[in-house]
């Protein structure tokens, strides 16, 4: 038997001027997880209808979209109360209590949400033996009634919330094998910001392994857009490099300044609007204030720090989340862990930075960094079991 499903939009039907673009890109998403079922979508401007053969599934799959505040399973009848209230009947036969909720968005219809509430509440009483509780019910029914009919439902889903992914753009996540990236690059896409990844490997001071293990957090969070590519950078040479010219003091304030100025190549040549990253305020020596402005200076594009102001343990609640949490806990060596100084600098000074990065030419580095980017934009385990 043939399921509908109706979609609430949630935040976008307060965006009204943009409301055709956020309904076109959810479309899309909504489009590309639901590929490989057999569905039909039709959508107006507050509600989106999918008739499909089973439902969970589908469900499942539109619970990794943003930009969905609910959805639900409902049925379509006549608007007469006569029907809406046999189908009303059929839905409560197994609870004890119940009420009715209505909404009435086609306005020519002659009642009002209060009077059809009222009207099938009636008639389930008279027809079964419930009992009507307004505060605690065990079943809520709820009625919509629009131009295109009426709908009936008693379950209703959450949605992930958020805003459909791309409606901002693109944005290049650094995602390192860490706890922190991966959550950072969710809450970026649940607000909009398509993303590409950046991942700095050493070979050989970082194995496989730690490549590997970055390609399946790419892979986890990439089912949330669909479009996420990573861009393996060779950071062997410049890490080499600032171990040999930099007190080590400096080191990672360097090596960070060498990522960022990357970062912003890759952004420019590929149309990535911001940096996204996984540093949380005080977290660790270059993520105090004073590293983050010196580190941040070579940029001037912004850099969103989505778990900036999170504690640890909430970063590892939502990373249990999301499911990327087993993944990042892997004991790979990542290039910051194996070139960590015993005693970083924790308020750097950008004067400093400057004249240690005249010991180098960490530009000719940088580029040729640049120029020999691996990207890998399929997630597919024969595509990338080289790397397993
Ligand atoms: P995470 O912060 O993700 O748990 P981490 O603790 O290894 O990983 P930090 O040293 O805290 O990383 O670095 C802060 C941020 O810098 C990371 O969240 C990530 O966005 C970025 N970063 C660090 N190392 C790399 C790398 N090798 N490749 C890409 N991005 C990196
Ligand atoms: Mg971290």
């Amino acid at each position: 038997m043939e399921k509908l499903l109706m979609i609430k939009y949630g935040e976008l039907t307060t965006k009204k001027a943009n409301r055709n673009t956020f309904i076109k890109i959810l479309t899309k998403n909504i489009e590309r997880v639901l590929k490989d079922y057999p569905v039909t979508i039709k959508k107006d401007r507050v509600r989106m209808y999918i008739t499909c053969q089973d439902e969970q599934p589908v469900i499942k799959a539109l619970q990794k979209i943003f930009g969905l505040h609910s959805i639900v399973l409902c049925e379509k009848v006549n608007t007469n109360i006569e029907d809406i209230s046999k189908k009303a009947i059929e839905l409560v036969k197994n609870f004890k209590t119940f009420k009715i909720e209505t909404k009435r968005s086609l306005k020519t219809f002659p009642m009002t949400s209060m009077e059809i509430s009222k009207k099938v509440g009636a008639n389930v009483l008279k027809n079964t033996d419930l009992k009507v509780d307004v505060h605690n019910p065990e079943i809520t029914v709820h009625v919509e009634i629009r131009s295109e009919g009426s709908f009936i439902y008693i379950d209703e889903k959450k949605g992930i919330g958020g805003y459909p992914v791309g409606i901002q753009g693109k944005g290049l996540l650094m995602l390192s094998g860490g706890i922190d990236s991966p959550v950072a690059g969710y809450l970026a896409l649940k607000r909009g910001v398509d993303l590409e990844c950046i991942y700095f490997e050493s070979p050989p001071h970082t194995s496989i392994e730690a490549k590997n293990k970055v390609l399946k957090l790419a892979k986890i969070i990439n089912e949330y857009s669909g479009n996420i590519k990573v861009h393996v950078v060779p950071f062997t040479k410049l890490q080499e490099e600032i171990y040999k010219k930099v007190p080590h003091t400096y080191m990672i304030t360097i090596m960070r300044r060498m990522m960022y100025r990357i970062a912003l190549k890759v952004c420019l040549k590929n149309k990535l609007k911001v940096i996204v990253n996984g540093e949380s305020i005080g977290q660790v020596a270059s993520q105090t204030l004073d590293s983050m402005s010196v580190i941040n200076n070579v940029v001037d594009i912004p850099v969103i720090r989505p778990v900036a102001c999170m504690d640890k343990l909430e970063i590892i609640d939502l990373a249990n989340k999301i499911g990327t949490y087993e993944t990042s806990i892997l004991p790979y060596e990542d290039c910051c862990t194996i070139f960590v100084p015993k005693h970083p600098i924790i308020h750097p000074s950008l004067k400093q930075c400057i004249e240690f990065e005249k010991n180098f030419d960490f530009e000719k580095l940088v580029d040729e960094a640049v120029d020999n980017i691996e990207t890998i934009s399929s997630f597919k385990e024969e595509e990338y079991k080289d790397y397993l």
